[in-house]
């Protein structure tokens, strides 16, 4: 493996949108279902890809086992070692100084964000879902009539000590969205129609009129509003994900000033890139392809760097439940940065001062503007 500039390697990250992790034991069962977006099949493994190899590679050794240890033993040791260590030790080894949970996704119980703070060291912020504010506002029995309001309000209480929202529409609904504010009797009927249409089950919001209300709900609040973009498994129609969809929304939004925040964006991170250099209040990132990439992380982060303005891209990791996944993301950023920033001094184009400044941004700075984050480190 290369070594990496000293500038990248010692400089903390934020990691602006993460999910909690798992407090139970991972056996070889979970991780092929956990690794990445997709599940093994009759007679073979997820670990056959890149996400695989590169997890085989750089996990063993945090765990003190040999680079490419058998899945089998590694099992074991993580077992030994137990749930809380293992988390603390890769989570730590990610060196983060905060993080931005999203907690509106917990098919079994994660940590909450203080808690997965506490395990990495870093400060731990909370990201609301927008979608789940308002299936608990309807779960709590609030009918059509009351249900713009209540979400408001409930988005209110919830948001007072988040640093930003996201909206999921890209699984919901698709990401080409009308762009006006609907008003409340148009919320209100829309409401009447999904109630009408539930079935027994939990409540799930998928309407277009629904989703437009809790991303405008979510821009009044002012804090970051971040968009599930691209690649996710296989409830995302993907054609429905690309985020030059949400063109018309981005311009009706800039007034506004909120800030927007696309996340993933693979395989749409050059249509992100332009998206961001054309609007001054969008931000990208190429969060979950940086692990699921593995050795060709390099690759997509020079691609998504290539219009997207330097002051407006952030490091994400996309993990979600295991350990492993926080720090894979963290190095294999650092790799992709380090070889990027190292080939711009190596072509003139880039000074020792500038890479040293863009370390800094990239890694950790401009996350702490748009979410106002203050200097922790
Ligand atoms: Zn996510």
């Amino acid at each position: 493996m290369e070594t990496l500039l000293a500038c990248v390697a010692e400089q903390a990250l934020v990691d602006h949108h993460c999910h909690g992790v798992l407090y139970r034991d991972a056996d070889e069962a979970t991780l092929e279902s956990m690794l990445n977006e997709g599940s093994g099949w009759p007679g073979g493994s997820v670990f056959d890809s890149q996400a695989g190899f590169a997890f085989r590679r750089l996990c063993p050794p945090v765990l003190g086992l040999a680079p490419h240890a058998e899945l089998a033993d590694y099992v074991l040791r993580r077992a030994e070692l137990g749930a809380t260590e293992v988390s603390k030790r890769f989570l730590v080894a990610a060196g983060l100084s905060a993080m931005c949970v999203d907690t509106g996704f917990t098919p079994e119980p994660l940590t909450s964000p203080a808690e997965l703070g506490g395990l990495a060291g870093a400060a731990g912020h909370e990201i609301v879902r927008l979608e789940r504010v308002a299936e608990d506002v309807v779960a709590a029995g609030i009918g059509a009539d009351g249900f713009a309001d209540a979400v408001r309000s409930a988005l209110a209480t919830r948001t007072t000590p988040a640093v930003g929202v996201k909206s999921i529409a890209a699984y919901r609904t698709g990401l080409d969205l009308n762009p006006e504010r609907p008003s409340d009797p148009e919320v209100t009927a829309a409401a009447g129609r999904w109630l009408a249409a539930q079935g027994t089950g939990p409540p799930r919001i998928a309407d277009e009129t629904l989703q437009r209300f809790l991303i405008w709900c979510g821009v009044d609040l002012g804090l970051p509003v971040q968009f599930h973009v691209g690649y996710g498994d296989s409830d995302v129609d993907l054609h429905r994900c690309n985020p030059l969809l949400l063109t018309p929304l981005l311009r009706a939004i800039q007034p506004t000033g909120t800030p927007v925040m696309l996340l993933h964006n693979y395989p749409y991170h050059r249509e992100a890139g332009y998206l961001a250099q054309v609007f001054p209040h969008v931000y990208v990132d190429a969060g979950l392809a940086t692990h699921n990439l593995g050795g060709r992380a390099p690759a997509l982060l020079a691609e998504a760097l290539e219009l997207a303005p330097y002051g407006k891209f952030l490091y994400s990791s996309d993990a979600f439940g295991l350990p492993e996944l926080y720090y894979l993301g963290a190095v294999l950023f650092r790799t992709a940065l380090s070889g990027f920033l190292a080939a711009g001094l190596q072509d003139d184009l880039l000074t020792e001062r500038t890479v040293v400044r863009l370390t800094r941004m990239l890694c950790a700075d401009n996350a702490k503007r748009a979410y106002g984050l203050g200097d922790q480190m």
